[in-house]
């Protein structure tokens, strides 16, 4: 059976949850080899391998923290040139699609981005997106050379598939570019103790309508009371009432939880280019005829400052 590259997502070797949604994805294509870079790669292969990885081919070397994307690059490509892999899955983070798209270039391959799902098909990967707000999806496959797929967090289940996950040392050797770009420093972001947002299961965001920075509390106690992450319309955003790492759509990030909540929000057609995917969606709006309403699964016409409330209460009880 053919090999799928799967590029590991982790911090320190904790594997994060979008790389063993591609594990499932790559299982219908063919067997999982896992590539982890990075302090910690070789701790990712229990994970990796319970999650249906064949093989973990692992890297560390300074350049992997000192440096931009460019020596990451250099390893999924040594990679592909021992694996010959049948295709090659990368989570579709902003990080993941500067690596996939580089590596499509150096290898002279076809590149889809933003799957929500990959089944096989008689040649090759068949991969689908979700375009024009949700109105349509598309399947595509790659027709030149090797498949490169970047995969949208939260469009796979999670499964068990114990595989042997043998750890293999990957040899490589870095590229004159892989120093290009060093990194300075780096500052944690202050925890909100609150899921990352583009991998949250659930994502609470609020818009113009919440209309202050201070009532952005509200949709934080929201938020905390499922357990969700916080978003933000770019309406928001650029009035100072949170944070730019928040903005949804178009110019801020893609999320597709299971659930989304969206209040004070009129649903533009750029925030829906970062949120058509969620499973199901819920808004708020005191409008009637916001657009947002094409596009929900359950709407709540009413003023948010009533509703949300009433919502964080109710469901605190339960
Ligand atoms: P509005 O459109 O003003 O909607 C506010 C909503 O709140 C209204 O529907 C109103 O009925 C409702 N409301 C008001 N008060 C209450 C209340 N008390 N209770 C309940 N409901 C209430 N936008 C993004 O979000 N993300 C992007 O990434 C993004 N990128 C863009 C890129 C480009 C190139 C451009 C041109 C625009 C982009 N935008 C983006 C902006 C986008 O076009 C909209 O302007 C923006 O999404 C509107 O945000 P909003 O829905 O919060 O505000």
């Amino acid at each position: 059976m053919a090999e799928v590259l799967v590029y590991v997502d982790h911090v320190d070797g904790a594997v994060r949850k979008p790389t063993l949604e591609l594990l499932t994805l790559a299982r219908r294509v063919g067997e999982p080899v896992a590539v982890a870079l990075g302090p910690g790669a070789e701790a990712t292969a229990a994970t990796l391998a319970e999650h249906g990885a064949t093989r973990v081919l692992t890297a560390d070397a300074a350049e992997f923290a000192d440096y931009l994307v460019v020596p990451k690059v250099d390893a999924l490509q040594a990679a592909y040139e021992s694996v010959s892999p049948a295709a090659v899955l990368v989570p579709s983070s902003a990080e993941g699609k500067e690596i996939a798209a580089r590596l499509a270039v150096r290898i002279g391959s076809g590149i889809i981005t933003d799957a929500i799902d990959i089944e096989a098909g008689d040649e090759g990967p068949v991969a689908t997106q979700s375009v024009f707000a949700a109105a349509f999806t598309t399947k595509s496959r790659v027709s030149k050379g090797t498949p490169v797929i970047t995969v949208k967090p939260n469009s796979a289940p999670v499964e068990a598939a114990p595989a042997a996950g043998a750890v293999e040392a990957l040899a490589v050797s870095f590229s004159d570019k892989a120093t290009g770009t060093k990194v300075v420093s780096r500052t944690p972001r202050e925890s909100t103790g609150r899921p990352e947002l583009t991998e949250a299961a659930i994502v609470v965001s609020g818009g113009r309508g919440v209309n202050g920075a201070e009532n952005f509390a509200l949709i934080e106690g929201l938020a905390d009371s499922l357990g969700a992450a916080v978003g933000a319309s770019r309406a928001a955003v650029d009035a100072g009432w949170y944070p730019h790492t928040s903005q949804v759509g178009q110019t801020g990030k893609s999320v597709s939880p299971q659930l989304y909540v969206a209040t004070g929000i009129s649903g533009a057609i750029q925030h829906r280019a970062g949120m058509q995917t969620s499973k199901t969606i819920v808004a708020i709006n005191k409008d009637p005829e916001a657009p947002i309403f094409d596009l929900v699964d359950y709407g709540v016409v009413g003023d948010l400052f009533e509703v949300v409330p009433q919502l964080t209460d109710e469901i605190k009880s339960r």
